[in-house]
């Protein structure tokens, strides 16, 4: 098999020894020196573009592997919850994708993703490249590690978007001491493959070939693009149009936190547009899973404009407060048109975060300025929770309640 063990246990990740105390001085020693090193892309993209997968991850990633196999996360079960509704399992051993049949196929019964060893190149009748029954559309989307395109089923008929990474490139990248970029993709895959929402980007198949040097990810397609297509940040997209693309977020992340998913890059650029309109999160790439209700994380944040505070200062911090910080930046960008907090540079985007106040026009909607306080408040501890949001004048108003679905 080309999936070789160390990589297979990353999935079980456990938290290293405990931390020290977050001073202010950690601004600078995590964050300024060697994002500044690593990047080589231009200081806009490195302000807001994922940072973690461009070689600040090891500044704040205080995961290990485990020593064993055996190792295990505890994958969250919320008893409320029909079991046909929490497809979350407890994992425990090796999360290597299962022996699979003579066809090359296995239906994952609870996770009902496909997973498929065997990987067929060829053409269709013109000249177009085809994966499998999958035929090649166009590139829809440049990810950190690969891309993404476009591709139709020829067994349905459907438009799929196959996120697609060469293995041995990515075995070779060092994101963390301890680990590589292809453990973040087998981690993401073992978090997307357990997740069944309305409002999450759902995972189809993992095509996995030993024989072959690409992994792909088939997801399902988000037609509409991102939530900004077509009209770009500037300006805003309008409260309306912005209180029902938060709605959509608040029920996905609602979904997510209760099964201890962190996602760790909420952001425009991750909210996709589905056929009917409604919004699904993408992008498990730097995500994780907490133990039981424990979210205390130390790996590092997403992408610096979204950044929350707290992540600015210390070694841990809770995940599921900063996915909310997050939120918060994305509903500033999407109603106002621009970051809440960005410097010229990447030290001054997070002295910005830490110490200045939130700026809101004056003639903003009274109820939409209280939730964007909330959301961006920079103590944690007082920051809004999702059930807060979910039950916000602003968030309910003409529809009620969001429901976690
Ligand atoms: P990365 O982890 O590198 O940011 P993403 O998963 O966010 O990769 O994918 C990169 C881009 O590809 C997205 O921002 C989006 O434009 C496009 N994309 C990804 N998944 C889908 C999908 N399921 N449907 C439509 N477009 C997608
Ligand atoms: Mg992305």
């Amino acid at each position: 098999m080309a999936t070789d063990c160390c990589e297979c246990c990353c999935f079980f990740l456990r938290r290293s020894q405990k931390d020290p105390k977050p001073t202010t001085s950690h601004l600078y020693k995590h964050y300024s020196g060697e994002h500044l090193l690593a990047f080589s892309v231009a200081e806009e993209d490195r302000l807001t573009h994922s940072s973690a997968r461009h070689g600040a991850k090891s500044t704040f990633n205080n995961y290990c592997l485990p020593s064993d196999n055996n190792a295990s996360i505890r994958i969250g079960y919320n008893r409320s919850m029909s079991p046909s509704r929490a497809p979350f399992k407890e994992w425990r051993g090796s999360p290597r994708i299962p022996q699979l049949d003579n066809t090359g196929e296995n239906l994952a019964q609870h996770m009902l993703v496909k997973e498929n060893n065997l990987a067929v190149l060829s053409q269709d009748s013109n000249g177009n490249k085809m994966i499998n029954e999958y035929v090649r559309e166009c590139k829809i989307g440049t990810g950190s590690y690969g891309k993404v395109v476009l591709h139709r089923s020829k067994k349905d008929g459907k438009q799929y978007a196959i996120k697609m990474f060469h293995k041995s490139r990515l075995r070779k990248l060092r994101v963390s001491p301890t680990e590589t970029a292809m453990m973040d993709v087998l981690r993401e895959v073992a978090i997307m493959k357990q997740l069944d929402h309305p409002n999450v980007v759902h995972l189809v198949e993992v095509i996995d070939d030993p024989e072959n040097d690409r992994f792909y990810m088939v997801l399902e397609y988000a037609e509409g693009g991102w939530i900004f297509e077509g009209s770009g940040p500037t300006g805003g997209i309008g409260e309306a149009v912005s209180q029902r693309y938060l709605r959509d977020v608040v029920a996905g992340l609602m979904y997510l936190h209760q099964h201890n998913v962190i996602h760790g890059d909420i952001k425009p650029e991750n909210l996709l547009i589905g056929g009917d309109g409604r919004i699904k999160i993408c992008d498990f790439g730097v995500s994780c899973l907490c133990e039981d209700d424990n979210d205390e994380i130390g790996r590092s944040p997403g992408t610096p404009v979204f950044t929350a505070p707290e992540c600015c200062l210390g070694l841990t911090y809770h995940g599921k407060a900063a996915d909310i910080w997050a939120l918060g930046c994305t509903l500033y960008c999407m109603v106002l048109g621009c970051y809440p907090f960005k410097g010229e540079t990447l030290q001054s985007t997070y002295e910005k975060i830490v110490y200045d106040p939130l700026y809101l026009p004056e003639d903003l909607n009274p109820d939409l300025a209280d939730l964007l306080k909330g959301l961006l408040c920079k103590d944690p501890t007082q920051r809004f929770s999702l059930e807060v949001v979910a039950n916000h004048p602003w968030v309910v108003m003409g529809y009620g309640p969001v429901d976690e679905e």
